[in-house]
C-alpha cells in the first residue's frame, strides 16, 4: 500500500480494520463500523469494526482453548523468550509504519511516536529475559520431614483494556509481561486508536506465538469492555483509563471475583525548590506538560513552586513553553501535537473557562492554536491558583499547567498530597535531604528527582489512592499475572494419625 511506503504524507484511502481471533483476521462483515479521523489533520484515516458481545465470547473461547492446550502456557521459558525477542525485532522492522499509524490516529508528533515504538520493543526484550528468570521459592527450613515449595503459574485468560493516549506503548508495558508467564490475552483497544494493536497481531503470529494466545476485539467500551469485565471466563482485567471508568470496570469484575489491575488518572505535582537547577527544572516542567499534549496519565500538570522563586521560575517556564514547536504531527520538528477528539478538545477548553471563573489568571496560552489543520491547544499557564480549586484537583488531560506556591518542604508535601490521585510526582532540588524526604513522603507510585517522565521496563509503575490498583512493569509486573501455589511435601515415613 502507498501509505506504508510513504510515511510522511496522509494515506490515500481509509484503512479498513477487522478484528483478530484465534490467529485469523476477521472482516467487519455486517457489523457496524466507525470511521476514525486523524486529529492532527481532520481527514478520515481508518475504519474500525464495532464488535459484539458474541465476538468477545469467541475471542475468550480462543484464548481459553490456547491456554488449556499448553502450547504457550506450559512451554519452556526459553521458547517464550525466543518468541518475545522475535516480536521485538518485528516491531523494530516495522517501526516506521507503526509510528505513522500511531501518529495519524492519536495526533501525537511523529518523533515522539517513533521513540515510543522503539521503547515498546525494549519491553518485549526485557520480558524475554524476565521470562527465563521467573521462579518460585523453596522452604528448606521446616525440619527433616517437610519440604516447602511455592510455584508461580500463569493465571489464565487476561482481558486487557487500553486507552487512546498511548495505544502501542501502554500495550507494551503490559502484554509481554502477561505473555512471559504463559497467559493468553484478549485486548480491547480504544475504538479511536485500534490500528497498531492489530498490526501487532501480525508481528506476534510471525514471531511464533501460537494461535489464540493473542486476540483483539475492537469496538466500544460500554459494549466490548463491559462484556470483558463481566465475562466469567476471563481471570484478570488490566485496565488503563479514567478513574470513573476504572471504578465501573472494578465493580463489574466482582461478578466472578476477577483480579483487577488498574492504572487510572493523575494530577501530578512538579515540586520545584529554590535551590534547584532552575533552567533544567523549567525545561523539565515544559516537557512534562507538553508530552503527548498533556494527554498523559503522568503529565506534570501541577507546578508547586517555592515562594522565593515563584515569579522568576514561572517566567522561565513560560519562556520555554513559548518556544515549543507546535505543528503538523507528521513533521519531524513538531514537539506538541493535536488533541485526540472533538469531545476531549471541548473538555479542555471548558476547564480553561472554569479556571477563569475560579479566579485563576491566564499567564500564557489559554485556548486553541490558530492556523493549523487539526485540533490543537496552546501550552497554557494558569497562575493565582489555590490548591483546592477544581483546576488544581481534577485531571484536565491537556497542556494546562496550574501554578501554586509553597513556603517550606512540609507545605509543599501537604499541597502535593492533598489530592484524590497519587500516580506520579517530580521533585526538583539539589539538596539530597529534601529530595529523599519528599520522595518518601509523596503519595505517588512513580517519583522522579531532577527529571520527569523517565524510566524503562525494569521498574514497576502504578498508582496510590484513586490512581489505581496493582503494578505494571518490572518483575512485579510479571508476577501480577501469575497465581501463587504453595506445596508442602512430606519426606520419609508418615507418623500416622490413627495408631
Ligand atoms: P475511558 O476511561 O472511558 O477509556 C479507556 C478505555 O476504557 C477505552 O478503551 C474505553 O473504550 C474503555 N471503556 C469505556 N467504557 C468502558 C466500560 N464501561 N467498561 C470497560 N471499558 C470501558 O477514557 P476516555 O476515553 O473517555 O477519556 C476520559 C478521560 O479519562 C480523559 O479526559 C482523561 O482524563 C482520562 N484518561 C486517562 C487515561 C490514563 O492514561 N490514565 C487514558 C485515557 C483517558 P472506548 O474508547 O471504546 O470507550
Amino acid at each position: 500500500m502507498d501509505q506504508l511506503k510513504n510515511h510522511s504524507t496522509l494515506p490515500g484511502s481509509v484503512r479498513p480494520l477487522g478484528f483478530y481471533v484465534n490467529g485469523s483476521m476477521r472482516d467487519a462483515g455486517d457489523r457496524e463500523t466507525l470511521v476514525r479521523e486523524a486529529p492532527g489533520y481532520l481527514v478520515p484515516v481508518s475504519e474500525v469494526t464495532l464488535c459484539t458481545t458474541s465476538d468477545v465470547d469467541d475471542a475468550v473461547a480462543a484464548a481459553r482453548g490456547a491456554f488449556e492446550s499448553g502450547a504457550w502456557s506450559r512451554c519452556d521459558a526459553a521458547v517464550r523468550a525466543t518468541a518475545l525477542l522475535r516480536v521485538a525485532a518485528g516491531i523494530r522492522e516495522r517501526l516506521d509504519e507503526i509510528a505513522y499509524w500511531e501518529t495519524l490516529e492519536t495526533g501525537k508528533p511523529i518523533t515522539q511516536a517513533r521513540a515510543e515504538i522503539g521503547d515498546a520493543a525494549g519491553h518485549y526484550e526485557y520480558c524475554a529475559g524476565a521470562a527465563r528468570m521467573l521462579h518460585g521459592e523453596t522452604y528448606n527450613n521446616q525440619g527433616d520431614q517437610m519440604f516447602g515449595v511455592v510455584t508461580r503459574q500463569p493465571t489464565g485468560v487476561v482481558g486487557l483494556i487500553t486507552p487512546w493516549n498511548f495505544p502501542f506503548i501502554v500495550l507494551a508495558e503490559r502484554l509481554p509481561y502477561i505473555l512471559a508467564s504463559g497467559n493468553s490475552v484478549v485486548v480491547k483497544p480504544s475504538e479511536m486508536t485500534s490500528t497498531t494493536t492489530l498490526v501487532l497481531a501480525e508481528i506476534l503470529a510471525e514471531a511464533g506465538i501460537p494461535d489464540g494466545v493473542y486476540n483483539v476485539v475492537t469496538g466500544l467500551g460500554p459494549v466490548v469492555g463491559q462484556a470483558m469485565s463481566v465475562h466469567p471466563d476471563i481471570d484478570i482485567i488490566s485496565f488503563t483509563g479514567s478513574t470513573a471508568t476504572g471504578a465501573a470496570v472494578l465493580q463489574a469484575t466482582t461478578s466472578n471475583f476477577k483480579k483487577a489491575s488498574l492504572e487510572l488518572g493523575g494530577k501530578n505535582p512538579q515540586i520545584v525548590f529554590a535551590d534547584a537547577d532552575l533552567d533544567a527544572a523549567a525545561d523539565g516542567v515544559a516537557f512534562g506538560l507538553c508530552f503527548n499534549a498533556g494527554q498523559c496519565c503522568v503529565s506534570g500538570s501541577r507546578l508547586i513552586v517555592e515562594d522565593a522563586i515563584a515569579e522568576r521560575f514561572t517566567e522561565m517556564v513560560k519562556e520555554k513553553l513559548a518556544r515549543v514547536k507546535i505543528g503538523e504531527c507528521l513533521d519531524p520538528d513538531t514537539q506538541l501535537g493535536a488533541i485526540v477528539s472533538k469531545q476531549h478538545h471541548e473538555k479542555i477548553l471548558s476547564y480553561l473557562e472554569l479556571g477563569t471563573k475560579e479566579g485563576a489568571a491566564v499567564a500564557l496560552g489559554g485556548g486553541e492554536c490558530e492556523g493549523l489543520s487539526g485540533r490543537y491547544i496552546a501550552p497554557t499557564v494558569l497562575t493565582d491558583v489555590q490548591p483546592n480549586m477544581r483546576i488544581a484537583q481534577e485531571e484536565i488531560f491537556g497542556p494546562v499547567l496550574t501554578v501554586t506556591t509553597f513556603g517550606d518542604a512540609e507545605e509543599a508535601l501537604k499541597i502535593a498530597n492533598d489530592c484524590q490521585y497519587g500516580l506520579a510526582a517530580s521533585i526538583w532540588t539539589k539538596d539530597i535531604d529534601k529530595a529523599l524526604t519528599l520522595m518518601r513522603g509523596v503519595h505517588a507510585g512513580r517519583t522522579w528527582v531532577n527529571t520527569t517522565i523517565a524510566g524503562g521496563p525494569g521498574q514497576p509503575m502504578g498508582g496510590f489512592k484513586q490512581s489505581g490498583i496493582g503494578r505494571e512493569g518490572g518483575m512485579l509486573g510479571i508476577e501480577e499475572y501469575t497465581e501463587v501455589k504453595s506445596a508442602h511435601i512430606a519426606i520419609g515415613q508418615r507418623t500416622n494419625w490413627i495408631a
